[in-house]
């Protein structure tokens, strides 16, 4: 078995919408990123990437490659888990969380949660969302951006 830790955050900029989770969600403002902007996969590449001693989603797709700009971070995690299939791996279970001020994500965690169970190629079961906020402490309580966690275990493909 391989455990692997990921973290990500991004700033809010003008915008209309935000993608978390592989859910697009409207909102007042944007997320200013190379990619996407999708915190919370960017954490979940990070942490499979992690469980394997892989490095980074930094070392695989460069931001400053104009390849990544805009791109769908779906895409970005699908070709991680090509990664854990070639080491002969699997997800047992994800577990992460979302720390953002705005916008409330409360009724967002069960589509994210089906959506990221399919590009992991897993079950809804092993995938956990957790919303959180900092009671308006530090850079996401004053409405600056949106930052995630999360914990990936991956074990051998049988
Ligand atoms: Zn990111």
């Amino acid at each position: 078995m391989r455990i692997g830790h990921g973290f990500d955050a991004h700033r809010f900029c003008e915008g209309d919408h935000v993608v978390i989770g592989g859910v697009r969600i409207e909102h007042r403002q944007g997320m200013l990123a190379h990619s996407d902007g999708d915190v919370l996969i960017h954490a979940i590449c990070d942490a499979l990437l992690g469980a394997m001693a892989l490095g980074d989603i930094g070392k695989h797709f460069p931001d400053n490659d104009p390849a990544f700009k805009g791109i769908d971070s779906a895409v970005l995690l699908e070709r991680v888990m090509k990664e854990v299939a070639a080491a002969g791996l699997k997800v047992g279970n994800l577990d992460a969380t979302v720390i953002a001020q705005a916008p409330r994500l409360g009724s967002h965690i069960g589509a994210m949660r089906e959506r990221l169970a399919s590009l992991l190629n897993t079950s809804a079961g092993q995938v956990n969302v957790k919303a959180t906020t900092t009671e308006k402490m530090g850079y996401t309580g004053r409405g600056e951006g949106i930052a995630a966690h999360a914990v990936v275990l991956l074990v051998p493909e049988e």
